[in-house]
């Protein structure tokens, strides 16, 4: 029996879209297809990245969610490549079932792009350490169980070397999440205000003061998920898919992401115009490009190369949402100024030029993602950064320093 057959036949015996979600992932993960590439052990089958894009293929060919999550599944690809191991059996199967709400405890006031600013502190207390700093911009905070959050451990050596990462429980003493009103009216993500909260030492991910090389791993799988999906209209999709990093491949959910621009013209009479048809073709084009980047990156990555194409999938999903957003309302004119239920095609436009900033900016800017393609992938010069070597202490800083 070929993999196909075998993936195939296992759907057909136990696919069925009406099983409620958590119960199928859970389904998907005992049977090793949700994460093909790990090994058995870790719920996985061994199988070589080839082999897991058949069990992609057949589960896509069926809609059916849940496989891949080797390579879409944010945290649980985290925890397990650095993670303990009782963290690992307490949190990697719940993560794979989606039974843990997460969210990243990243971004300060001070230290956004330059993430290694961070100023939140973690001290070593016995067998735990106490955590006191502030974030910002947090998707998700307000449900989350546990944060992927990064606190500086020592002040005396440069930044990038101080910085350590834990899983942090969010639902303790010691924890105050605030919801930030967005420009599109809703509340997605927080400040964090974090006063002597406690994580176990076991939920610290690699070694003490190691931190920045977890969080270049786990920030390189947000970047190529958040490549691959955007958020549809909210009369498309409600609810949001803050971060993009929520385990579960997305993209089923936000099919609507992608609006029939040609069918907007033509319901507005304009179709035959023109700069309409030129626009329309132009983000058509880049939506296509970006597909076809897309797949021949995951096609390098499933033979087991790297694949510098797949840092610009996020770039240029930045750039489909401004255009496609702009185009909208290209054609809908003065109309796309209105917002609510009355006018859904208006309302969309509205929203979607108002949103597209979530990806241009969330997970890393534009600017810095054109930073890291200049650097990593075309090998220019590095960024001068004056205080590279500077042990952190005595780095002039945006806030107060708490060290
Ligand atoms: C929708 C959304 C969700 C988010 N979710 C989270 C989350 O869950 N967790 C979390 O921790 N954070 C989250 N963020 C925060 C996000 O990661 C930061 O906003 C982002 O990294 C930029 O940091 P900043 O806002 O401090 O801007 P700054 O770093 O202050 O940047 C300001 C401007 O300067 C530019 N700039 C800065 N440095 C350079 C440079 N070296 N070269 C060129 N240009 C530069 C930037 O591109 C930007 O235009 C989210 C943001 C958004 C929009």
């Amino acid at each position: 029996m070929t993999l196909h057959e075998e993936v195939g036949d296992w759907l057909d015996s136990n696919w069925d879209p009406a099983r409620p979600r958590q119960e199928w992932l859970a389904a998907v993960v005992d049977a090793g297809w949700a994460v093909p590439t790990w090994p058995a052990e870790w719920f996985g089958r061994g199988l070589s990245g080839a082999d897991a894009v058949v069990v992609a293929e057949e589960f896509r060919r069926r809609g059916a969610p849940g496989s891949r999550q080797d390579v879409h599944n944010l945290w649980a690809n985290t925890l397990l490549t650095y993670g303990t191991q009782p963290l690992k059996e307490r949190l990697v199967r719940r993560l794979l079932i989606d039974d843990v709400t997460m969210c990243l405890l990243y971004s300060e006031p001070g230290a956004g792009s330059d993430l290694a600013a961070i100023q939140t502190r973690a001290d070593c207390d016995g067998d735990e350490f106490v955590i006191t700093g502030q974030k910002v911009w947090t998707s998700q905070a307000h449900r989350a169980e546990y944060g992927m959050l990064i606190a500086r451990t020592d002040w005396d050596v440069p930044k990038h070397r101080g910085i350590s990462f834990f899983f942090l429980p969010m639902r303790q003493p010691g924890i105050d999440v605030r919801g930030i009103k967005q420009i599109t009216g809703e509340t997605h993500f927080n400040e964090v205000f974090i006063d002597s909260a406690r994580a176990p030492a076991d939920h610290l991910l690699g070694d003490l003061n190691a931190g920045w090389r977890v969080l270049q791993t786990a920030l390189a799988y947000e970047r190529s998920v958040m490549g691959d999906v955007a958020r549809g209209p909210r009369t498309i999709v409600k609810e949001s898919l803050d971060g993009a990093a929520n385990g579960e491949p997305q993209s089923q959910g936000v099919s609507g992401a992608e609006v029939d621009l040609a069918a907007v013209a033509r319901a507005a009479g304009r179709s035959g115009e023109p700069a309409i048809r030129q626009a329309i073709a132009e983000v058509h084009s880049l939506r296509a490009v970006n597909r076809w980047n897309n797949l021949r990156a995951k096609a390098q990555l499933s033979q087991g190369s790297s694949s510098p194409i797949l840092s610009l999938g996020k770039l240029a999903m930045s750039r489909i949402l401004h255009r496609g957003a702009y185009v909208h309302s290209m054609i809908l004119g003065a109309e796309s100024m209105l917002v609510g239920t009355d006018h859904p095609d208006a309302d969309a436009a509205n929203f979607l030029a108002l949103n597209a900033y979530f990806t241009s900016i969330g997970g890393g800017t534009d600017q810095i993602q054109r930073n890291i393609i200049g650097e990593r992938v075309l090998g220019l010069p590095r960024e001068p950064e004056v205080d590279r070597d500077v042990p952190f202490r005595d780095v002039k800083k945006a806030t107060t320093t708490r060290g």
